[in-house]
């Protein structure tokens, strides 16, 4: 490639919205044959709220401090709710997050436990009850997730995100240009189907914990297939640096913005083909 037609494709990219971090890139990103989407704050709108809670108002009022502590958008649906509802919070001690998994807290000599099923399986909590629940939140696409107060189920809360509205759109263009598309996360398998049917991607890896994503990403790449990644999160950051092009939300995390090596401003979806096609007409006018 050229110095100029590099200079060229990239000006045209960034008066779109597409910033790309070297030269480099835009020699490259004419490549990929497999594009891998984070899900949350990604293929949704990252801003979920809570649609469904089954449990009293202790319940909800421990559920709400405890995740008070977390910066989990989850957590942030979850506070919010209880804002609305007026509740005064109660202060915690000994929060902790367990990374893709949930968090717990101590309010009051109560230990409060919230979060997926292998989080409760991992206190031995009994959460077989509540299965079926969770089986129909999940379906819808929801979020769903236990709250056990000293041992024991007290309740379900879930939580549902809004798709963008490109996202559709945007994934059809990449079927349309013969790459593949995949969506990569941690939540858990049903729900990430429902979201997947919504944003037509079928190719789905679920309950993928943070430190694996980068992993499933080396995996994809293993026949030479050149692998795009697009995410917005701190957990998504290895993934993006191990991609061949990693491709960041610019309304998402510094973290993954660092570690990309595109921009899409705005978290436009329909940015991720237009910058393959980018760098294809870039590669074209200089062979
Ligand atoms: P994603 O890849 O979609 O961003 P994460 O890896 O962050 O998802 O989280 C995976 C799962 O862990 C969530 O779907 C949820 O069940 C559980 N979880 C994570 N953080 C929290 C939290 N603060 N409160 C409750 N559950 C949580
Ligand atoms: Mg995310």
């Amino acid at each position: 490639a050229t110095p100029t037609s590099i200079m060229v494709g990239t000006g045209r990219a960034a008066e779109s919205g597409i910033l790309f971090k070297g030269g480099e890139h835009i020699e490259q990103a004419y490549k990929i044959q497999s594009v891998v989407f984070d899900k949350t704050g990604t293929i949704t709108n990252g801003k979920p709220v809570v649609t469904d809670f089954n449990g009293d108002d202790e319940t909800l009022l421990l559920l709400a401090s405890a995740e008070k502590g977390s910066e989990h958008p989850l957590a942030e649906a979850i506070t919010q709710h209880a804002e609305e509802k007026q509740l005064d919070l109660l202060s915690t001690t000994d929060f902790e997050a367990i990374p893709g998994r949930g968090i717990t807290a101590k309010i009051d000599n109560k230990h409060i436990i919230v979060g997926n099923r292998q989080l409760m399986k991992e206190y031995k909590v009994d959460s077989r009850k509540e299965e079926e629940h969770l089986l129909e939140l999940e379906n819808e696409g929801k979020t769903a997730m236990l709250i056990a107060i000293d041992g024991k189920i007290r309740g379900t809360v879930a939580v549902a995100d809004t798709i963008k509205e490109n996202a559709k759109e945007a994934i059809n263009q990449l079927k349309d240009m013969n790459i593949q598309v995949v969506m990569l996360t941690g939540d858990n398998e049903r729900t990430a189907k429902a979201i997947g049917r919504l944003a037509g991607i079928d190719h789905i890896i679920a309950e993928v914990l943070p430190e694996e994503k980068a992993e499933n990403i080396k995996a994809l790449q293993k026949d030479g297939t050149a692998v795009a990644m697009v995410g917005d999160g701190i957990n998504d950051a290895p993934a993006l640096a191990v991609a061949d092009i990693g491709i960041a939300i610019g309304t998402g995390t510094e973290i993954a913005i660092e570690a990309a090596d595109i921009t899409i401003l705005g978290g436009d979806l329909l940015l991720v083909s237009k910058a393959i096609k980018i760098s294809q007409a870039t590669i074209k006018n200089i062979k």
